[in-house]
C-alpha cells in the first residue's frame, strides 16, 4: 500500500537523541545538542530558531512566543499598486466616453436609442469603482518606505481563537519595532510553533490590509488586486512578553495582549 501509514521515532539528525515535543507544536528542540527541528509535510528538517532583542534585558518572568517574520519585497508591491490605480483610472475613463447622444447616422427611434444607451451607461455606473486620492497613496507607500525593510508578523504560537493570528500580527506589523535578532543555540524550552512556513505565507495580505486605516480599507476595488510578495526567507524568531497580571506585554513594539489569544503548554 502505497499510502499506508508509517510511523516513526523522532530523533535529532545531528546527534541521534530521541526528540520529545509538546502536543500541537510542530518545533522540537534536541535536549542534548540543542539544535531545532520543524516537522513538515516533507518530514522533519532542521531549523534556525531566532530571539528576538529588544533595550529591556529578558528575564525569568519573559514569555517567548514565536512569530514568522517575512520581509516583503516593496518594489513589487508599488509596481502592484500603480498597476491597480490604472486598472482603476482606465475604467473612468471608459464610463466618460460613453456618451448618451444619439448617432446621427442611426435610424432607429430617438426614444429606443436613448434607453438603449442610457442602460448601457447605466450598467457601467453600476461597476464604478472608486479610486483612492494621492494622499491615500502618498501614505500606502511612504508607511512602507519609511522603514530599512518592511516585515509582515504572522504569530506561530497556539491558539484556540482564530483571530489571535489577525490580532497580534496586526499589532506588530503596524509598530515595525527595531531589535537585534541573535540565533537561538541556548538550552530553554521547546518553540511552541503551530504554524507552518508555507501557512503563514498565505496570511501575510490579511495581516497587512488589517494595519491600514479605514480611509485606505474602503477602496476595496483598489486593494483586491494587490497582493504581497515575499522578499527572502521568512524566520522563525521568539519574541519576548512579559506575564502582566491581565495581560502579556510585548517588549518589543511595547504593546499588551489579552492572555487569552495564547495557549500556553508547560
Ligand atoms: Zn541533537
Amino acid at each position: 500500500m502505497n499510502n499506508a501509514l508509517t510511523l516513526k521515532r523522532l530523533v535529532c539528525e545531528h546527534c541521534g537523541a530521541e526528540l520529545s515535543g509538546l502536543s500541537d507544536c510542530i518545533t522540537f528542540q534536541c535536549e542534548t545538542c540543542y539544535r531545532y527541528f520543524i516537522i513538515t509535510p516533507e518530514g522533519l528538517k532542521d531549523i534556525a530558531v531566532y530571539t528576538a532583542i529588544g533595550e529591556e534585558p529578558y528575564n525569568k518572568q519573559s514569555l517567548h512566543l514565536p512569530f514568522w517574520v517575512i520581509e516583503i519585497d516593496r518594489n513589487l508591491l508599488r509596481k502592484e499598486i500603480e498597476g491597480s490605480l490604472s486598472e482603476l483610472k482606465n475604467h473612468k475613463s471608459t464610463i466618460a466616453k460613453t456618451r448618451l447622444e444619439k448617432d446621427p447616422e442611426d435610424e432607429t427611434d430617438s426614444l429606443s436609442l436613448n434607453f438603449h444607451t442610457g442602460m448601457e451607461k447605466l450598467n457601467i455606473m453600476a461597476s464604478q469603482r472608486s479610486i483612492p486620492g494621492s494622499r491615500e497613496i502618498e501614505y500606502l507607500i511612504s508607511t512602507m518606505e519609511s522603514f530599512e525593510s518592511f516585515f509582515i508578523y504572522i504569530p506561530a504560537f497556539i491558539s484556540r481563537n482564530p483571530f489571535a493570528y489577525l490580532k497580534v500580527g496586526k499589532l506588530l506589523t503596524g509598530k515595525q519595532p527595531p531589535f537585534k535578532m541573535e540565533k537561538s543555540t541556548l538550552p530553554g524550552k521547546p518553540v511552541m510553533c503551530a504554524l507552518q512556513q508555507d501557512e503563514a505565507v498565505e496570511l501575510i495580505d490579511f495581516v497587512f490590509f488589517a494595519t491600514l486605516p479605514p480611509s485606505i480599507l474602503k477602496y476595496g476595488d483598489f486593494l483586491n488586486p494587490i497582493s504581497l510578495k515575499v522578499s527572502g526567507a521568512p524566520r522563525l524568531v521568539l519574541f519576548p512578553f512579559q506575564k502582566r497580571k491581565n495581560s502579556f506585554f510585548s517588549l518589543i513594539g511595547e504593546f499588551s495582549i489579552s492572555p487569552r489569544l495564547v495557549d500556553i503548554k508547560n
